[in-house]
């Protein structure tokens, strides 16, 4: 054969190797990805499972609404590639929603207050899915590495078709959701929904313990930890606590002439009267029976003998249920000598005891210098409620 014709061959040959390889290489290559694709889905699918786990196990672990609604957030925020996220929730009554969580927000930032009829919930809530919506200037809150994000995934929240909230989580960039996409953040929301109940419910109970059913005051288990508190801060501050101790007079004949029902509506409208015109931080409590008790956080003795009066004089001019004229006795213990804030109690009770004895219908200021009185040697305790 002449070497052009073996030439001819080799070449021929040479093609047919190259485009061989190439085709096995490109096989090759649409295998690798058809694995990496598979890989990212099992990955998907474990980051799913480990994320409806973290969220069921939050749920059933802990009532802290706070900790479920930060699970939920920064699991699925780091799933679907968000900047930041935040948590809003209905609030009984109102038209709007609250952010009550959020993660790689700055502090203040805008939008804690969400319309239902204006985007960007609006939408999502009307379909009640998952949509991912544009943010404009108003809405879009600050970023924690500055700026502000051009979109958020809002995923609605509800339960037995009742809206509870709505999960935002913030996007750099728009993008579709696909169905596994949807899935999850609907199994997201529903755990999410089970958890804000829960807590709901909880928060309830926990109000119920410590309110006073007859006159939704603070009972005497809520005045007990607030005296606490208030001691601890005023122990701070350096500042000085007033405690008041009220009781109504001849209450028992109230009960006797017009009845228990009567007695009662006498009660919920001396509440009534106490707890107007005191200040936000102030704190007025049903001690047990017939019997009221007041922390008044930095106020001295002069303060709250004129308050005291005050109230006195407030409820002798009221005309309470049934056309009843009645009046009450106040006893007043005022220190601002830590070392001593924990005899306030039987200090004011002693005194309210002097008013009893002076005549009833006046008020009483304990002498904090003078030695301290017996636990509770003046009088019997007043029936629980
Ligand atoms: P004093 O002026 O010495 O305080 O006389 P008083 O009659 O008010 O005092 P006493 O302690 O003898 O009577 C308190 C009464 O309060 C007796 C009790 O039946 C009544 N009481 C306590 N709790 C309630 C309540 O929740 N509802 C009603 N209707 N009465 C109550
Ligand atoms: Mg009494
Ligand atoms: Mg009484």
């Amino acid at each position: 054969m002449e070497p052009a014709g073996i030439l001819l061959i080799v070449s021929v040959l040479l093609v047919a190797a190259l485009f061989l390889l190439t085709l096995s290489l490109m096989r090759y290559r649409g295998t690798a990805r058809e694995l990496e694709a598979a890989l990212a889905d099992q990955t998907g699918a474990r980051d799913r499972a480990d994320l409806l786990l973290a969220l069921a196990s939050a749920v059933n672990s802990t009532l802290a609404l706070e900790e479920v609604l930060n699970v939920a957030l920064t699991h699925v925020g780091r799933l679907m590639g968000s900047v930041a996220g935040a948590m809003y929730l209905v609030r009984p009554g109102k038209a709007e929603l609250y952010r009550e969580s959020s993660y790689n927000l700055t502090t203040r930032a805008r939008g804690g207050a969400r319309k239902l009829d204006e985007e960007p919930i609006r939408s999502a809530v009307a379909a009640m899915r998952p949509l991912v919506v544009n943010l404009d200037e108003r809405s879009a809150p600050g970023l924690d590495q500055g700026g502000h994000p051009q979109h958020a995934l809002v995923v609605p929240i509800q339960r037995s078709g009742q809206l509870m909230g709505a999960m935002e989580l913030y996007l750099n960039a728009w993008r579709e959701l696909t169905d596994d996409q949807v899935e999850l953040l609907n199994g997201v929301a529903a755990q999410a929904a089970i958890a804000i109940r829960h807590a709901q419910l909880f928060e309830a109970q926990e109000e119920n313990a410590l309110t006073d059913e007859l006159t939704r005051l603070p009972n005497r288990r809520a005045l007990a930890q607030r005296f606490l508190q208030e001691m601890q801060r005023a122990r701070r501050h350096r500042a000085g606590i007033t405690f008041v101790m009220i009781d109504l007079d001849h209450f028992k004949q109230v009960n006797d002439t017009y009845g228990h029902l009567n007695g009662d509506a006498v009660l919920a409208e001396l509440a009534s009267i106490l707890s107007s015109g005191l200040r936000e931080s102030d704190v007025c409590a049903r001690y047990g029976g017939e019997e009221f008790a007041l922390i008044l956080p930095e106020t001295n003795e002069s303060g709250a003998r004129v308050l005291a009066e005050r109230i006195r004089a407030k409820v002798a001019a009221a005309t309470f249920p049934g056309g009843l004229k009645l009046t009450i006795s106040v006893g007043v213990a005022a220190t601002d000598d830590a070392a001593i804030f924990t005899q306030l109690i039987d200090r004011a009770d002693q005194a309210l005891y002097a008013a009893k004895q002076g005549g009833r219908n006046q008020v009483r200021v304990a002498d904090m210098s003078a030695p301290a009185p017996k636990p509770h040697a003046t009088r019997t305790e007043p029936e629980p409620v």
